[in-house]
């Protein structure tokens, strides 16, 4: 399942937690390749067991293989919208499609899912979802439950993404998954980023500032704060102008050749005059986004 060959996890991305201790559903942990070798790895992991994933229904939808346990319908409004973020995010990134399977194990019960979770990443924190990459696999665990939707398109698009841009910067990482993790449609507009930023606004402790965001290596650090500014780079990046999308764009494929890449927040004081400036419009655009009606 997760490793055949015995090559190190080298990252997990754990998506929404509503089982333990955290209060904001979209808390993304992450242990980036660098932080992980053999001796970091939890115990118990299951490189050769599959016995207790999901196995009853297996779908084939593009570059997913969804397996479930429990009978999962192929037109199932959900594994075609999953099959269409991967042209989404291909489109809206210039990442070009991958082959590269993406596997999504869907435990219809949540304590099967947690048992899972507590048995083969019992050092790690309790998550509603998870996506784990490794040297050989894309996975994505999940259980189903109501936000299914919203945390299968988080992980999937974290499993799109590095299929083809294995090294991405851990704020710009989770910034893309909470951009997809919406229902087509909205563009991107996170509502309850947009809230939260603007509460801050509202208090005089926004802080926009992509260096330090940049400077963040481990999920430990992240907090709601970190989300919702990743988030916020992100929409102003793909939603305002042509050349800070194609900015991203150039950005993602020259990370493709190169994971050391010269960051992007050089690349936006280079198009946008100064740091300021970028931190300016940034806020401008929070604001703007928060003047919108709401649907
Ligand atoms: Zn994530």
């Amino acid at each position: 399942m997760l490793v055949r060959t015995g090559l190190p996890l080298v990252a997990l991305l754990l998506g929404a937690c509503t089982l333990v201790g955290c209060a904001h559903s979209l808390t993304t942990v992450h242990w980036p390749r660098s932080t992980l070798d053999r001796s970091g790895l939890p115990t118990g992991m299951p490189w050769n067991d599959t016995s207790d994933l999901p196995n009853r229904t297996e779908i084939l939808a593009g570059q997913l293989v969804i397996h479930a346990d429990f009978p999962l319908a192929g037109q199932h409004r959900l594994v075609r919208d999953l099959e269409t973020l991967r042209l989404d995010v291909s489109q809206k990134l210039g990442l070009p499609i991958s082959d590269e399977l993406v596997h999504l194990y869907v435990f219809e019960r949540p304590d099967s899912y947690d048992a899972f979770a507590a048995k083969h990443f019992p050092h790690f924190p309790v998550r509603r979802a998870f996506f784990v990459e490794t040297d050989t696999t894309l996975s994505v665990f999940a259980p189903w439950q109501d936000r299914i939707a919203e945390d299968l398109r988080h992980e999937t698009t974290h499993g799109y993404v590095h299929a083809v841009v294995p090294t991405v910067p851990l704020w710009l990482d989770e910034g893309i998954a909470e951009f997809f993790e919406l229902p087509r449609g909205e563009q991107g507009l996170h509502r309850d980023h947009i809230s939260h930023l603007s509460g801050r606004m509202l208090e005089g402790t926004c802080r926009i500032d992509l260096p330090r965001l940049e400077s963040l290596e481990s999920a430990g650090e992240l907090s709601q704060d970190h989300y919702a500014e990743s988030w916020a780079w992100v929409h102003w990046m793909l939603e305002t102008t042509a050349p800070r999308r194609t900015l991203l764009q150039n950005y993602l494929a020259d990370l493709r050749r190169d994971g050391k890449t010269a960051p992007l927040s050089a690349r936006l004081t280079q198009l946008e005059g100064s740091p300021s400036a970028c931190t300016a419009s940034v806020r401008a655009h929070i604001e703007a986004v928060a003047a919108l009606p709401q649907k």
